[in-house]
């Protein structure tokens, strides 16, 4: 067994994430995992829980607001082409 470090709830199934720095954390479900870990988009504050936008280092959930923010952004975009009919 193993106890979520945000919630602290002892699950059995209960997991560990290792990030890029090396440190290990234990989570019994997504949700605390993205609570404690997912970064925040700089312009509208919500939490970047799929792949987002990552430009000079600073993080965003999609084009529009790295868009609106940093200039490298402006080249951005979330589709290419032509909207489906
Ligand atoms: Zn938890
Ligand atoms: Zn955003």
């Amino acid at each position: 067994m193993a106890t979520c470090e945000v919630c602290g709830n002892d699950y059995w199934m209960a997991f560990e994430v290792r990030t890029v720095s090396g440190d290990v954390h234990t989570f019994d479900s997504f949700e605390c995992a993205a609570h404690k870990l997912a970064p925040i988009c700089e312009h509208c504050q919500v939490k970047i829980i799929g792949h987002g936008v990552e430009v000079g280092g600073r993080f965003f959930c999609c084009a529009h607001c790295a868009r609106a923010v940093e200039s490298l952004g402006a080249e951005i975009r979330d589709a290419v082409g032509a909207r489906p009919a």
